[in-house]
């Protein structure tokens, strides 16, 4: 006999350690941007996994490629070549501009890398050369060193010691960012778009400004495009809308379409401070993963499939700003690139964030509420107007609601 969703509910609830408040779903399966409960209730999903099923869910060439890589070979360590692995890193490669490509296991790993990559190669330069500068409200992972590179303190509490070298600026300010820079900044690190602090996408000429003081110092620019990239911003990597290139840049979540990967990519110059031995990983980059990442590398950077989220974003963004107009109590701004959006509630709201997601799901729309008080959309790629329509309808009823 098949377990309701009640005794799935309580036989997690007394195994898995409790770090996620959950809502009450137990999925079954998904298909494109919808996922089915086990008791067959449908629902629109326009979180995508936290930005992760970017192909939509059940996509059978990814499904397809993940069991054909399966009846091959699954793991056989990194002491070995694989075709699916030498495949995703010269993509890698050639779509960034850049020339070494690492794999990990998800983002905190991806970034983890960048960061040791970074230190490496400035210790190279000097030994004091190790201050590494991140955004407040920033998010780069939960292992000790990417906890501390989020310029989060309810995050770090805790947990201390942190690891030491870290200090914070506002992001898209500047001058704050100047006065903290010298020749002993090792690396500037920041979310091209920032995601979980609120989506904040980066002000006119910032990402520009912050290359030019990177290069002023000899400072690396790292870019966390572990939320933004993967095609999420209307082009691959976030960072081709602003007008520069990172030294090192670090993709995760979409980049395997759900199967755990992460990435770092890096110049030449900073990659080979880094010898045999100086890192390493056992799963990163199997070829299982790898087999998935190739069918997302030869999908998302088409220009067609590019355009797409560009012009469906543009729409979701335009039915955003018409719920805003809507309820200007309740809405102060909507903002984002692509689809990666965010609507800030004014907190003059009858209903929480949380509580307005809540409110989404038990009428059949899965959303996301960031920062306590931003509504996150950041759906499969691969969605249509109809299914923006279908989301903003549930999300007007729950507005309406909450007034
Ligand atoms: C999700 C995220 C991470 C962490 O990725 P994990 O796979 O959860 O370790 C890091 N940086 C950004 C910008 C993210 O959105």
């Amino acid at each position: 006999m098949n377990e309701t969703a009640q005794q799935i509910v309580d036989k997690d609830r007394q195994a898995y350690l409790p770090v996620f408040n959950r809502y009450n779903l137990v999925v079954e399966r998904g298909e494109g941007p919808y996922v089915f409960s086990v008791d067959g209730e449908k629902y629109i999903d326009f979180l995508g996994g936290i930005a992760v099923n970017v192909l939509g869910h059940n996509y059978k060439p990814l499904v397809e490629a993940i069991a054909r890589q399966a009846a091959k070979v699954i793991h056989i360590s990194n002491l070995y070549y694989t075709r699916p692995q030498a495949d995703a890193a010269a993509k890698l490669v050639k779509l960034s501009g850049l020339d070494r490509a690492f794999f990990a296991n998800s983002g905190a790993e991806a970034n983890e890398g960048a960061i040791k990559i970074a230190r490496k190669y400035a210790h190279s330069i000097d030994p004091d050369k190790s201050q590494i500068i991140t955004a407040l409200d920033s998010f780069h992972g939960r292992t000790l060193a990417t906890l501390t590179a989020t310029g989060q303190p309810k995050y770090h509490k805790g947990f201390e010691p942190l690891p030491a070298g870290f200090d914070y600026v506002p992001y898209n300010d500047i001058d704050a960012l100047e006065r903290m820079m010298s020749d002993k900044t090792c690396a500037v690190m920041l979310e091209t778009i920032q995601g979980e602090g609120g989506v904040y996408p980066p002000k006119d000429d910032y990402l520009k400004r912050v290359r030019e003081l990177c290069d002023r110092h000899g400072a690396l620019l790292i870019l966390d495009e572990i939320q933004a990239g993967i095609g999420r911003s209307g082009k691959f990597f976030a960072y081709e809308n602003y007008g520069i290139k990172p030294d090192i840049v670090t993709l995760a979540k979409g980049l395997a379409g759900g199967v755990p990967i992460g990435a770092f990519i890096s110049t030449e110059e900073v990659a080979k401070t880094l010898k045999p031995g100086d890192h390493g990983t056992t799963f990163g980059g199997n070829p299982l993963a790898c087999a998935a990442a190739n069918v997302v590398l030869d999908t998302v950077p088409e220009p067609k499939f590019l355009a797409h989220v560009v012009e469906i974003g543009a729409y979701l963004k335009r039915r955003l700003i018409e719920l805003q107009k809507k309820y200007p109590a309740l809405i102060t701004e909507v903002r984002g690139k692509g689809l990666i959006l965010g609507a800030e509630l004014s907190g003059a709201n009858k209903k929480t964030g949380s509580e307005i997601v809540a409110d989404c799901m038990n009428r059949g729309a899965i959303i996301n509420c960031t920062a306590g008080k931003v509504l996150r959309f950041i759906p499969p790629l691969i969605i249509e107007k109809a299914h923006v329509d279908e989301v903003i309808d549930v999300v007007d009823a729950v507005l309406e609601q909450s007034l």
